[in-house]
């Protein structure tokens, strides 16, 4: 990994703080993601970006002096966001829109424009900020939530960079995403990444299906197909830094100190362990009442057990944080009111942060740790706690809903939400035999220590740099932009010419019903001069009917028409023929039971019925159930059809059955027999029995693919306008 790495998030290990006495100082935290980056920014001599969390207000020369040294000895570099961008963004968008929702607290979730044009503009300072500190070949790795538009601002100022984003929360399931205001930008902003990447499988499939419902982007398992590239998908759960709390375990005095006074006044009690920082994701008021329930007398462990509950103050200038702590106060006072007695206190309450030492002390201690988030990107306090079980002494009681989950079989999972089941799955914790025991916790920490958040930082670069090197292999086979000049030239010089169009998703855009299809007098216009042109031929391919291709084009002299892909055949001055007769009559009456089936299992789906061929049609479905059965139909119809002359194949949002004689290939062929010893041959189309013709017309034919997708197409078109643009040219000239 010779390459330098760019990491990009909201806060950096670094925080600027004003002392009292009005002096800057520095606060170095060593979060997860710092122990991971640190020794890749070592590695590569990489720099980390991100907020100062200040406002910079306060410019004077002391601060400008420990900013420098950030820069020189931490390569940190910190941005500043003024006081109306940072509350907006950070408070606002970030975490009372989206931090809610994508956890499922669809009810907490808040919005106004502000907070969104805060989010806007907080992107755009730290795309501002990357720009500034890019050097090429970097490789540039954003994180989180907070970010999400960053990715695609990076890509248009930066149009090679190396981009990689990861989501440390949860993403969240497409029935609840799309609730989210402004959710289009959302996607759209993490378009410009080359890998996204995810704490598990099912986040990644979330996300996939929520790209499909809102931006209609149909996706692989492993990559999104955007304009000419790919984006690579990735599910990579991050872990620990273990030695962080093995080191202090093994060797601190502090820790040492703790951990004894510890066991002794706990001697006789099983200790349950809760850290969370206090948020209402983190399931703490659940967590209490089920531990109430497991007071009762029934269960004969009261005086028997005692719970630890570390509870870190977070973001308490949002209202619903403030709430959450009185309730959590209450909740502890009722149950240390009702159960205590002179030496026994049921629930010990701390909310505030603890020093590493203590807190590996505790995990050493403690006989079960309890996580019960409602819902959790990963958590990391349950990692931590096996790091500190090499020797299996010890429970971990894990909630489903975190993204821990799916790596730790071994933990006796609860659904927080059922206090009853996690009383009881609590209760069997504290009885669970002692081999039992350690079989389970041993597989645990294995797997901890193995995947830990080295081998994560190693794997998100190393896909990283594959999608990226992936991309510039693609860009160096590319076909060209077009050129319109250079066609231009090639058109005026020729002496026959043959044009074959492609209609919808070329010259207008692809529509579900006919009527939908009319051309606008522009595209009419067009078609008019290039087929009044005595030296040309132009022919117009379009799956629609004779009738409707008659209403819309009948008044064209000259222009050779094609109705149902090429089924019938109009040429200039007769009448429509068939290009095959007889059809065998019945194949209809055996297709379209079974397209009715679908039509039947879809709601907003319906069948339309061509000369030769039949679509079903499913834009008004919901996206995903629909392309899964257009997928089940096609595969369907093609055994049934295997032995005829007719195929299924899918388009967009249709399933088409029609025959397989029916082709641009053959109206290109029919075409050329008119139009002898043509030297300018052009075709252009977007879909898939385009790329058919590019490939059977000869190398020096100009070919033109429409809009994104790989081709075999010598030209690109970005879109149907630069199309219209071109051939308006082409009518104009000479
Ligand atoms: N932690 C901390 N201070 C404390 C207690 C815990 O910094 O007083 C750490 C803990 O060691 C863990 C992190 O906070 O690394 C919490 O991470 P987790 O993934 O469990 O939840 P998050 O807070 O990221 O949602």
């Amino acid at each position: 990994m010779g390459t330098r790495l760019v990491v990009v998030s909201t806060r950096l290990p670094l925080t600027l703080q004003k002392t009292e006495a009005g002096r800057w100082v520095t606060e170095k935290s060593s979060g997860g993601l710092a122990s991971a980056m640190n020794p890749l920014l070592r590695k590569t001599g990489g720099i980390w970006i991100g907020w100062s969390g200040d406002t910079g207000e306060d410019d004077t020369e002391e601060r400008r002096a420990v900013l420098q040294d950030w820069a020189r000895k931490e390569h940190s570099f910190a941005i500043d966001l003024p006081a109306d961008v940072a509350s907006g963004f950070y408070e606002g968008y970030a975490n009372q829109t989206l931090w809610p929702v994508f956890h499922y607290f669809v009810s907490h979730l808040r919005f106004d424009a502000k907070g969104w044009e805060a989010y806007v503009q907080a992107n755009r300072i730290f795309c501002g900020a990357v720009v500034e500190q890019y050097q090429p070949g970097d490789m540039i790795w954003v994180h989180d939530y907070q970010l999400l538009l960053l990715p695609q601002m990076l890509r248009e100022a930066l149009p090679d960079a190396t981009i990689g984003f990861f989501l440390h929360i949860p993403f969240p399931s497409s029935e609840v995403f799309p609730v989210l205001p402004r959710r289009e930008e959302l996607l759209r902003g993490l378009m410009g990444a080359d890998l996204l990447a995810f704490q598990t499988y099912g986040h990644l499939q979330q996300f996939r299906s929520s790209l499909l419902r809102v931006l209609g982007i149909e996706s692989r398992v492993a990559e999104i197909p955007v304009g000419g590239r790919a984006i690579r998908l990735e599910a990579l759960p991050i872990g620990i830094a273990p030695e962080e709390y093995t080191e202090p375990l093994a060797r601190d005095q502090t820790t040492a100190r703790y951990y004894s006074e510890w066991a002794a006044r706990y001697t006789g009690r099983k200790v349950l362990l809760a850290v969370d920082r206090l948020d209402y994701t983190k399931g703490v008021p659940e967590r209490l009442r089920a531990y109430a329930r497991l007071l009762r007398p029934e269960t004969g462990l009261k005086e028997k057990v005692v719970l630890i509950q570390i509870a870190v103050p977070t973001r308490e200038r949002i209202d619903t944080y403030q709430d959450l702590r009185s309730e959590v106060n209450q909740l502890v006072g009722e149950i240390n009111g009702q159960f205590a007695t002179p030496d026994w206190t049921p629930v010990v309450y701390i909310n505030r942060s603890i020093e590493r030492e203590e807190l590996v002390a505790l995990y050493k201690l403690a006989d079960i740790c309890w996580v019960g988030p409602l819902r959790d990107g990963m958590n990391l306090v349950s990692k931590e706690y096996v790091a500190c079980k090499g020797d299996g002494e010890g429970v971990l009681v894990l909630s489903e809903f975190a993204g821990a989950a799916a790596e730790m079989g071994e933990a006796l999972l609860i659904n927080p939400f059922d206090e009853e089941q996690t009383a009881a799955v609590v209760a069997r914790a504290l009885t669970m035999d002692d081999q039992e025991r350690r079989d389970r916790m041993r597989a645990l920490h294995g797997r901890v220590t193995r995947n830990n958040v080295f081998r994560w930082g190693n794997r998100f670069l190393v896909a990283l740099e594959e999608a990226a090197s992936a991309r510039a292999r693609y860009a160096d086979t590319r076909p060209r932009r077009l050129r319109m000049e250079e066609i231009q030239e090639a058109y005026v010089r020729a002496n026959r010419r043959l044009l074959i169009l492609d209609y919808e998703g070329t010259l207008v855009p692809v529509a579900d019903l006919p009527q939908e299809a009319a051309p606008p007098a522009v595209v009419l216009r067009i078609l008019a001069a290039l087929a009044s042109n005595p030296k040309n031929s132009v022919a117009l391919v379009s799956g629609r009917r004779d009738s409707d291709m008659d209403r819309w084009f009948g008044n064209i002299e000259g222009l050779w028409l094609f109705a149902e892909h090429g089924a019938e055949l109009k040429r200039p001055g007769s009448s429509w023929e068939a290009l095959r007769s007889p059809i065998p009559a019945d194949w209809k009456s055996s297709v379209m039971p079974i397209l009715e089936h679908f039509v039947d299992r879809t709601p907003g789906s319906f069948v339309e019925e061509r000369k030769y061929s039949l679509v079903w049609h499913h834009r008004l479905s919901e996206p995903e159930f629909a392309a899964w059965l257009a997928n089940e139909l096609v595969s369907m119809l093609e055994a049934m059809l295997a032995e005829t002359d007719f195929r299924a194949v899918r388009g967009p949002n249709i399933v088409e059955v029609k025959p397989v004689w029916a082709n641009k290939v053959e109206a290109f062929q029919l075409v050329q027999a008119a139009q002898a010893q043509a030297d300018f041959l052009f075709a252009a189309g977007d879909d898939r029995t385009d790329e058919d013709l590019f490939e059977r017309m000869p190398d020096s034919a100009w070919t033109v693919h429409v809009g994104p997708g790989s081709t075999r197409a010598a030209f690109v078109a970005p879109d149907i306008g630069s199309v219209r643009r071109l051939l308006a040219l082409l009518a104009n000239a000479a």
